[in-house]
């Protein structure tokens, strides 16, 4: 291993050799660079070693497709998995640099929306951690996830152009690239043995080029790999010669719809859009995975193709790759010879589909001319599978025929992907215990009912190697010191710190970390928005992706609320709050937009307020990435994840931040009751409607938005201040949210819940006054986060679904 002295020489030579400078001269991109190319090495020779083992041990391998891999930065989480985070970070401030200058260098990769891409990410570094044959697929988008500014308060949307300069983590292989057809007209032959064969009149083809990254396994030598395919102009394409002009801008035309297929990431969250091109996205990442998976096979293996199930499994990540399903199935009968009986069998035993929401409005139904006309070979095979399911239920089933309609694959003209993944998939999975029963009993009934043994759950996690020991190195040597350095490969283990929950030193050293930790936040706060935070304030966060669900508007209602109490009683003993908001809203989404808005200007009227001064403080921060997560999380108190009970399928923030020792005021949604059934109702604040509540007034009515706005003194101020202009000026006013809430009857329930919320949180106010008390709360839920690793969740997906075996 490096020693500061050998770390340093290998520094010098590669600023020397590949950019012709010295460690003095170096830019902190220069030395980003060097370090960069340093770790890479390192990982080659173990990437090579792991490929070996897995074609000598010839196990079970899993592949996890994805349309979204939110990586964030990888130069410390690949410096730490290779265990050379300290002596790189000593061996720069032993130079006289800033490490966190030099890392800070890294554009995020951000190509995902949110939590769904952020869980893919998280489930590789587990998956090599644990030693498991895995391998990420994915697109290499040109454009990431838009960079959000905020302009007067509004959300504007530049684009996130993060290839600008040189991604050192990926490497290309063109040598791998393979082609994928769209368009074009299908011909049905009859060969002499009565088979069919099909063949292709005028399709368009594109080529997809691999770029592979590296992933490293947490001091264990396994390197797997992500495969990011990148859409581009065949070869032989470009080498026809225009002998017009106008054939020339056709021919430049045409090569730049095929490279939009990879050109950017569609900005919505939980939520879908029948576009064109994110079809083509979809069948471009499916079809080059799919043809890449049977090609590693065919090397790999003597054994026929009818055997890919017993080697081979494929995860798809939410419904956005099911196309899988009849991808596969056309590979195994028009290129491989087999019946739709044994292409069926075979189809149904590899894939294996995720569920991520059962918000309506995210489901994904593709209308049929539009699949028709892309892929008319696929369509045909779809058009099959819906034949021959909905003919099984009414022969087998029927008791069941008059669902037949609610169960399609295709109905309405419409192809519904969710069917589509269920019937061609032998596992289906929830993300969280109360998602996975409402899929079973709600959301997917009859298919549940159908196939009782495909359901399953799988709480989501998140890789404690980030998200705490990168992130909290001071509270990851708290922890260490305390119960020794097992649980960074045991998370479970980290359930030993209650040993210590009376310790009183030991609770000293967790609030002097979360301390220091909220001080380096207020100093970012202070250089990005030039705002003084009292920094013994209660650090009260919420940062996820903007969305009605999730309600952000609960809590500026909140804000609204405290400010009004104080300006009617300056005197009132309040504890000081610095709300600290990031989110992004879909570039599309009004609703969302004018709650960044409203933020943003109740922020300007609550901070310039004198008669407030510090008691309370509204922080916005915009750009919301993975890095600022990292950047947030570790100085979190309290950790607000308040979205109407049974819309959040799990959420993974609210793990985030209990890892880092704040307490969760939640709902009883998605993994917050997973949360609460660990630590116990005394270590989390649980407020407001429950999902059955919440359910039951969706299916019977019965809830009245305007009764809670005339009976509710606090909340007809606080509407009647939005619709009078009270924050902003005479253009600006928030008089949609107003009317929206009143005349839509509150959809997602934010005056209903206003009461209990208040009242939680003057809870969470005198908890507060009690420091110890509150300590020895954050210490049980750092305590019993080892439960959310991503590890744990990798290791049950591993048993139960893919029959993954460790590498040897
Ligand atoms: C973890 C994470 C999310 C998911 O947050 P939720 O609170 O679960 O919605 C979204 N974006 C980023 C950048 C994250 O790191």
């Amino acid at each position: 291993m490096y020693t500061i002295k050998t770390f340093q020489q290998l520094l010098t030579d590669k600023l020397a050799k590949h950019q012709g400078t010295t460690v003095e001269e170096a830019s902190d991109k220069d030395l980003y660079y060097a370090v960069a190319s340093i770790v890479k090495e390192e990982m080659n020779e173990n990437w090579l070693k792991t490929r070996q083992k897995y074609k000598e041990q010839d196990e079970r391998q899993v592949y996890y497709i994805s349309m979204e891999f939110l990586i964030g930065r990888l130069m410390e989480s690949n410096l730490l998995n290779c265990g050379m985070l300290d002596v790189c970070t000593d061996t720069l401030k032993s130079l006289g640099r800033d490490p966190e200058a030099v890392y800070n260098q890294e554009h995020d990769a951000a190509l995902g929306n949110g939590g769904l891409g952020r869980l893919a990410a998280c489930f590789l570094d587990s998956i090599a951690s644990l030693r498991y044959a895995g391998h990420g697929s994915g697109i290499r988008y040109r454009y990431g996830l838009f960079e959000q500014r905020i302009i007067h308060g509004n959300q504007v949307e530049l684009p996130d152009y993060w290839l600008k300069e040189d991604y050192p983590w990926e490497t290309r292989k063109p040598e791998e690239a393979l082609k994928v057809q769209f368009g074009g007209e299908v011909h049905t032959h009859r060969r002499f043995d009565g088979s069919l064969e099909f063949s292709y009149n005028d399709v368009d083809i594109v080529r997809a080029v691999p770029y592979d990254v590296q992933v490293a396994g947490y001091d264990n030598d396994v390197v797997n790999t992500l495969r990011l395919w990148s859409a581009e102009l065949p070869p032989e394409d470009s080498s026809i010669l225009a002998d017009s002009e106008s054939k020339y801008y056709h021919h430049l035309d045409h090569m730049h719809s095929i490279e939009q297929i990879s050109g950017f990431l569609y900005p919505d969250d939980s939520h879908y859009e029948g576009k064109e091109l994110r079809i083509k996205q979809q069948y471009f990442l499916v079809s080059a995975t799919l043809q890449n998976i049977i090609r590693e096979y065919k090397e790999r293996h003597r054994a026929p193709l009818h055997k890919l199930h017993e080697k081979i499994v494929i995860q798809i990540n939410d419904t956005h790759p099911s196309l899988a399903v009849p991808e596969l199935m056309r590979i195994l009968m028009d290129d491989e010879g087999f019946s739709w009986e044994e292409a069926w069998e075979v189809t149904t035993q590899t894939i294996a589909y995720t569920n991520h929401t059962t918000l309506s409005e995210a489901l994904e139904k593709w209308p049929v001319d539009m699949i028709k006309n892309l892929l008319p070979r696929v369509f045909m095979i779809i058009y099959e599978i819906n034949e021959r399911f909905c003919k099984g239920i009414w022969f087998d089933h029927p008791e069941l025929r008059d669902r037949i309609p609610e169960v399609a694959v295709i109905a309405h003209d419409q192809v519904h992907m969710a069917h589509l993944a269920i019937v061609g998939s032998f596992s289906v999975n929830g993300v969280a215990k109360l998602h996975t029963e409402i899929l079973k009993n709600k959301e997917m009934k009859p298919f549940y009912d159908l196939f009782p043994e495909k359901f399953n759950n799988k709480t989501n996690g998140i890789t404690h190697r980030r998200w705490l020991l990168q992130v909290n190195p001071k509270l990851s040597d708290v922890i260490t010191e305390a119960i020794g350095p097992q649980w960074i490969k045991q998370p479970s283990k980290l359930i030993g710190l209650m040993r210590y929950s009376n310790d009183q030193p030991f609770l000293d050293k967790i609030s002097s970390v979360k301390q220091h930790n909220k001080l380096v936040l207020a100093q970012l706060i202070k250089e990005r928005t030039g705002i003084t935070v009292n920094e013994n304030s209660i650090f009260d966060v919420q940062i996820k992706r903007l969305h009605e669900y999730k309600r952000q508007l609960l809590n500026i209602f909140h804000v609204i609320y405290l400010y009004n109490e104080l300006k009617d009683n300056p005197a009132l003993d309040l504890t000081p709050r610095t709300f600290i908001f990031a989110a992004k809203a879909a570039p599309s989404y009004h609703m969302a937009k004018e709650v960044i808005k409203l933020i943003h200007h109740v922020a300007s009227v609550v901070n310039n307020d004198k008669d407030i001064g510090d008691k309370l403080k509204v922080i916005f921060l915009e750009n919301y990435n993975v890095s600022l997560a990292e950047k947030i999380i570790p100085a979190a108190e309290l950790s607000e994840q308040i979205s109407t009970a049974s819309k959040e399928a799990s959420g993974t923030g609210n793990m985030k931040m209990m890892m880092n020792g704040a307490i969760t005021v939640g709902t009883l949604d998605g993994a917050n009751i997973e949360i609460r059934d660990l630590v116990g109702d005394p270590n989390i604040f649980i407020f407001g409607l429950n999902s059955e509540e919440v359910l039951d007034y969706y299916a019977h009515g019965g809830y009245n938005a305007k009764g809670i706005y005339h009976t509710d003194e606090r909340v007809r101020k606080i509407m009647d201040q939005l619709n009078g202009g009270e924050f902003g000026s005479q253009e600006i006013e928030f008089k949609d949210i107003f009317y929206h809430i009143l005349y839509n009857n509150d959809p997602y329930f934010v005056l209903k819940d206003f009461d209990p919320y208040i009242e939680t949180h003057e809870l969470i106010e005198r908890s507060y006054r009690n420091q110890k008390a509150w300590q020895k709360m954050s210490v049980a839920n750092i305590a019993y986060s080892g439960k959310f690793s991503s590890d744990r969740t990798i290791h049950e997906y591993a048993s139960d679904i893919w029959k993954l075996k460790p590498l040897k």
